[in-house]
């Protein structure tokens, strides 16, 4: 039985702000995170970005702060897409409650942004370096922080960023509330959730690092110079209202827009040499429907907040096989179904192996009707051996398991 949004002891303006947001029922990690958060309770949220989870913390937060002075809840979180994402979802509630939130993060000018913070802010949602950097001015104090959020905890702890964010914890007092939100459960989250958060409670949505059942997974082997010509004729066969495509580097992203033209197929390009107004546009222009093709690298996909993906295609594998999960998260949400795509080479058996065993099952191989493939030597997943060395995060949840690590109920999503 799912609860209404009026069941999870929500007052009335976070009723309100729900409505103006149009979501009429709770996912399952609003449903169990919002009453434990209004609660007091420090927070450990698996889940990944699709789920819900910036509502999850952002209503009963904003619940919970009430009126005051100064900053009392602070997010931080990887990127700057994730950080206006974040941003625009608590301004729009905020609206309602009479505070108010602004939007920390880098690449911007800092003058409009220190601007905003001292006429005022309750709540910050912020990147860790432009966040120090404004605490290390002077600009910006955190000793009145009652709740912090860490959003996307892994990916944090995969950028390097996570000295920063110890940094910034050392600011904040003593007594607070800790929420953390991670897609998987790596060792270095455990660590971070020990040494950070005080008697959590666990909500897991869904399996550790699990893509959601609602994505149709295939593999196309093809040969490494029929690449470009196979994504071009998938595209042309398929027709995807909404495609992103996944490169290793910015480099081959730019490469491959390139190419994609050269073919007539308008795309747009998302990467962090890009600046933040290009970014926008790509993201704007894409939303819109003026390019159906998104060519993104790993580190700015988990900003791309846009509904209807119906094609999510690795044109490069993932060399981490949990990026896979992220990246095909970005289709087949909130219920809609999607598709997702890997080019295999024979460079990248091993790669998609180590994405099989993550995601527990073999991946289908599909062959393209019609293209003209030239003779291909790609070694099947199951004939190769396993790479030695390599830490899965199934591992990792394994082994949060033995060290008592329990979450407190399992919700399928
Ligand atoms: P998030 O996981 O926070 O990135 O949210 C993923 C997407 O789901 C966003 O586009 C939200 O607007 C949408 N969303 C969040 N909560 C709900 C809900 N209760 N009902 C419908 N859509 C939602």
């Amino acid at each position: 039985m799912t609860l209404s949004f009026s069941e999870l002891s929500l007052d009335r303006p976070m009723l309100d702000a729900v409505e103006r947001l149009g979501y009429t029922q709770p996912t399952p990690i609003q449903e169990q995170a919002i009453p434990q958060i209004i609660a007091g309770r420090d927070v450990v949220g698996c889940a990944q970005t699709g789920t819900g989870k910036t509502a999850a913390f952002v209503l009963p937060i904003l619940q919970r702060l009430g009126k005051g002075q100064g900053v009392r809840a602070l997010v931080v979180t990887p990127t700057r897409e994730l950080c206006a994402q974040i941003d625009a979802v608590a301004r729009a509630c905020a609206k309602l409650t009479g505070q108010h939130v602004v939007a920390v993060y880098g690449g911007v000018p800092y003058e409009p942004q220190v601007q905003k913070v001292r006429r005022g802010v309750d709540v910050v949602i912020a990147t860790p370096g432009r966040l120090l950097d404004m605490i290390q001015r002077g600009d910006l104090t955190l000793s009145k922080v009652e709740i912090v959020v860490l959003d996307e905890a892994d990916r944090m702890l995969d950028m390097g960023f996570w000295p920063d964010v110890q940094r910034i914890i050392r600011k904040l007092p003593e007594k607070r509330q800790n929420l953390l939100f991670s897609a998987t459960m790596s060792r270095g989250v455990l660590e971070a959730v020990r040494d950070t958060l005080h008697d959590p409670v666990r909500i897991q949505i869904g399996e550790v690092a699990m893509p959601v059942d609602e994505v149709n997974q295939a593999v196309y082997p093809v040969n490494i110079d029929q690449k470009t010509d196979l994504l071009v004729q998938f595209l042309r066969h398929h027709k995807p209202p909404r495609a992103l495509i996944f490169t290793r580097t910015k480099h081959r992203a730019d490469r491959l827009e390139h190419a994609l033209a050269r073919h007539g197929i308008k795309g747009t390009i998302m990467h962090s040499n890009r600046t933040q107004s290009q970014r926008e546009k790509a993201l704007e222009g894409f939303k819109n429907g003026r390019y159906s093709v998104l060519i993104a690298t790993d580190i700015v996909a988990r900003g791309i907040d846009v509904d209807g993906i119906s094609h999510v295609v690795n044109y490069d594998i993932p060399t981490k096989p949990e990026d896979y999960v992220h990246r095909i998260g970005r289709t087949a949400r909130a219920g809609a179904s999607g598709e997702a795509v890997i080019l295999l080479t024979a460079d990248d058996v091993h790669e998609l192996k180590a994405i099989e065993r993550l995601i527990g099952s073999e991946i289908e191989r599909r062959d393209l009707p019609g293209f003209e493939y030239e003779h291909r030597h790609i070694p099947d997943s199951k004939d190769v051996p396993k790479r030695p060395g390599k830490m899965l995060y199934r591992g990792g949840a394994q082994r949060a398991m033995q060290r008592g690590f329990r979450f407190s109920k399992k919700v399928a999503h």
